[in-house]
């Protein structure tokens, strides 16, 4: 009731306006949701060759411990600036137009999931932006599916932003940033796990966390990101 009711002020306040093209009426308007630049056939994330399953292909297979990641769109706008919006302008509402995206991809492929754990931020980065996206969007796509959401992981140090950085140094860069908060593993043993991020760069990120989880006994460990940037 007090939700609601919060939510009703919120949106006399603030009425919604598209994250994309600021046309008023709803975060995102049917115009922008429509021309999203969606992968619609699974591709591997390394070369971008077709690959059924999202698997990374054979070619590019390597003892990373991630089994597949799912890229639900292209970096292109409207996706890419609704994704911007949410990370640096904080428009929170965005992560649920951006759940739902993650729902369908992760439909697509129809496999049972155990557990989903989102990356984490460093808690510095936390502290400055008051949100962790991947948190967000981790927490909605696991109530969609009704499956387990737990934060396992703790980002030992803060890294620079993988962006700006070429592809040997994003590597390093997230080397060994990663670990399973004590007393965990039992939540991850045997388990299917997906991660959860907005973005990936060259996917680092997502394959060290994926490292973490298969050590700690994960049977598989699985990605899910909106786009690759
Ligand atoms: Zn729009
Ligand atoms: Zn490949």
């Amino acid at each position: 009731m007090w939700e609601q009711l919060k939510e009703q002020l919120w949106d006399i306040i603030f009425p919604p306006r598209c994250g994309n093209c600021k046309a008023p009426g709803a975060w995102v308007c049917q115009e922008c949701w429509q021309n999203l630049a969606l992968v619609r056939t699974p591709l591997c994330y390394r070369c971008g060759r077709l690959s059924p399953g999202f698997k990374i292909c054979p070619s590019c297979r390597q003892a990373n411990g991630l089994s597949r990641l799912i890229l639900c769109g292209y970096w292109q706008d409207p996706l890419r600036r609704l994704i911007l919006n949410l990370k640096y302008r904080r428009l929170r509402v965005l992560a649920d137009y951006l759940v739902e995206l993650m729902v369908w991809s992760v439909r697509l492929i129809d496999h049972p999931i155990d557990l989903i754990v989102p990356v984490p931020l460093h808690r510095g980065r936390y502290w400055q932006r008051g949100f962790n996206q991947a948190e967000l969007l981790a927490r909605g796509v696991a109530k969609r599916l009704v499956v387990t959401m737990a934060d396992p992981l703790i980002r030992t140090r803060s890294t620079r932003p993988q962006f700006g950085l070429v592809k040997p140094a994003r590597r390093s860069n997230v080397q060994g940033v990663f670990r399973l908060k004590r007393g965990q593993s039992s939540l991850v043993e045997g388990k299917i796990v997906v991660v959860v991020d907005d973005v990936v760069a060259t996917g680092s990120t997502v394959e060290e966390c994926a490292k973490i989880l298969r050590q700690e006994g994960a049977k598989q460990v699985w990605g899910i990101v909106i786009a690759r940037a």
